[in-house]
């Protein structure tokens, strides 16, 4: 039987790994998760394509949308807009796959009140010194750019314990293991496990 997959939110400070983490993690697994493409007002950084790495919109065209009820939840990140549209995860989750959301943390608190089988983690970065470097030698944003996100993510971080898994990004494919595991545990919950087996179950039980 066809089981739902499960919403993930990874929420991270910039710079930490979380959309490299999510691409790996979705070149090594495809078949089984997707991430979700938001909505944001912020500007394409090169190399950025539009539908692919997110929907870039106007403000007006996101509050249009926010007042249509089209976001499952939305917030202001940097003096931008950023939101995950219920149609970007429905259609995915419905198809079994398990779903991405990488959003900051209040996108992940709003995610949690909705729904309460979703899971959070938390990706933290080994050091400030190397979150610092990471977001430089990323080479995409300006120094006042950078400046802004690393006290973002004092902000960010104070949260880390409102999440239900954490994965320090130090050694990357010692965090990507770590995702994968938590990703593969999760699929093997009894009341998932229990849904997709039902007919085995009903086999296994049936008098000899
Ligand atoms: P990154 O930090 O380098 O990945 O930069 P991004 O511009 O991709 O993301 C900026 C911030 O917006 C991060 O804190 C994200 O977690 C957050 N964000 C991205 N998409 C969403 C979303 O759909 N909903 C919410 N709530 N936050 C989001
Ligand atoms: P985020 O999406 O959290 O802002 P990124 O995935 O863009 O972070 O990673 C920020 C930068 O750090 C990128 O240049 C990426 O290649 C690099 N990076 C990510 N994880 C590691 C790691 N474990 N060790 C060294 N560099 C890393
Ligand atoms: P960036 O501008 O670097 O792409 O993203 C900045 C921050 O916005 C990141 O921390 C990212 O997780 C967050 N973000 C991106 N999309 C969304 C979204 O749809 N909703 C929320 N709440 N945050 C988002």
């Amino acid at each position: 039987m066809l089981v739902n997959g499960t919403l993930y939110v990874i929420s991270a400070p910039s710079g930490a790994g979380k959309s490299s983490l999510i691409k790996a993690y979705l070149q090594q697994f495809a078949e089984q998760a997707a991430v979700s493409v938001s909505h944001t007002t912020r500007a394409p950084r090169p190399g950025e394509e539009n539908a692919k790495h997110y929907h870039f919109v106007e403000q007006d065209a996101f509050k249009r949308l926010i007042d249509q009820d089209a976001f499952f939840e939305w917030a202001e990140v940097f003096g931008n807009y950023y939101g995950t549209s219920k149609a970007a995860i429905d259609a995915l989750l419905a198809q079994g796959k398990d779903v991405f959301l990488d959003i900051d943390w209040q996108g992940a608190r709003q995610v949690k009140k909705q729904r309460a089988d979703a899971k959070t983690v938390f990706i933290a970065p080994p050091s400030q010194a190397e979150l610092l470097s990471r977001l430089q030698n990323r080479g995409q944003d300006s120094e006042a750019v950078i400046k802004q996100r690393m006290a973002e993510a004092q902000s960010e971080i104070s949260h880390y314990q409102e999440f239900d898994y954490i994965v320090v990004n130090d050694d990357f494919d010692t965090a990507l293991a770590d995702l994968a595991a938590i990703l593969r545990a999760n699929r093997c919950l009894q009341a998932r496990q229990s849904k997709k087996y039902q007919a085995l179950f009903s086999d296994l039980l049936a008098k000899a």
